[in-house]
């Protein structure tokens, strides 16, 4: 994909977010988070929109509306002589102290993300996942508890949803969190008590929780930790086959995109006569819509990488 003049950036995750445009329009947080990933510099000129607030760019009214998926993440709603057009991003409806909840925006055609789009994907409360890592946690305190969470969005709603459940001792980060950890708490999410794993001796890890991205679950990092039970939160912990070939005890399936039932009771929210199916799973989704009498066709995206942070 080659840099662009002006980029409209629906959050911060690098299938999304790249440096180089000229002009970037995003919320504020994403505009903060893409500067703390890619440098203050990423791009030449930034425009901040509030959720809900309008920009003209000749006759096209640009506004940005909640997306639920990560803090700042926004879908895109374009309106040009009346006719309406929002394109989702990643999305998710269920709610996300982390976030702001999305927001259905009427529209005439909607272009959708379509990550876990299939009938099968229908993702368990996430309260009850984060139970299942506490259980573990209690019945094993010989051992320590490795978690593998992608450092933007993922890893901060998973560490809130632990102090929600009650979960108030310390838990040990990577270091490759501090940035976006820091400007969440910054940003009034309360994450609790954060400590570094760093030169800390092994016996301190049992019984306690450790959080990485999912590469460094792999790597010299991860030896420091006493009989890990390596855990991963992802949407894609659906299939089991995935969770065991990559060598996850126990997976937790957190997702923070929408499952079947949400995409499709999305699209029916919307009012949406046009439907858009990108950025996934796009012939099941398609093929859907049009059982029930809407227009759809799959979006093929130029130079997007099959798989998402999930
Ligand atoms: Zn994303
Ligand atoms: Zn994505």
């Amino acid at each position: 994909m080659s840099p662009v003049k002006t980029a409209i950036v629906t959050h911060g995750h690098a299938d999304h977010a790249r440096g180089g445009n000229d002009h970037v329009i995003a919320t504020a947080d994403t505009i903060e988070i893409m500067k703390r990933r890619y440098g203050e510099n990423c791009a030449k000129k930034f425009t901040v929109l509030d959720y809900g607030e309008e920009l003209k760019i000749k006759d096209v009214a640009i506004s940005l509306h909640p997306a639920g998926h990560v803090l700042g993440s926004a879908q895109v709603l374009l309106q040009w002589r009346g006719q309406r057009a929002v394109m989702t991003g990643d999305f998710k409806t269920v709610p996300d102290s982390t976030c702001t909840p999305f927001e259905v925006v009427p529209c005439d055609l909607f272009v959708t993300e379509a990550t876990f789009g299939l009938p099968v994907f229908q993702h368990p409360h996430p309260k009850h996942e984060i139970e299942k890592l506490l259980h573990s946690v209690k019945s094993q305190p010989e051992r320590s508890h490795l978690v593998g969470a992608y450092a933007l969005g993922k890893a901060q709603r998973v560490i809130k949803l632990l102090r929600e459940a009650g979960y108030e001792k310390p838990i040990y980060v990577h270091g490759s969190y501090k940035k976006l950890c820091d400007y969440y708490k910054s940003r009034g999410i309360d994450l609790g008590d954060l400590k570094s794993p760093a030169h800390m001796d092994k016996e301190t890890f049992r019984g306690e929780i450790i959080m990485g991205p999912p590469s460094a679950l792999k790597a010299q990092w991860a030896r420091r930790f006493p009989d890990p039970v390596v855990c991963f939160a992802s949407g894609w912990m659906h299939i089991k086959q995935r969770a065991k070939q990559s060598g996850v005890e126990l997976p937790l399936v957190i997702s923070d995109h929408a499952d079947w039932n949400e995409l499709t009771e999305t699209i029916h929210a919307t009012g949406a006569q046009t439907i858009w199916v990108t950025h996934g799973r796009e012939e099941a989704l398609v093929h859907y819509c049009r059982s029930q009498g809407l227009n759809a066709e799959p979006l093929y995206l130029q130079g997007r990488e099959d798989e998402d942070e999930g």
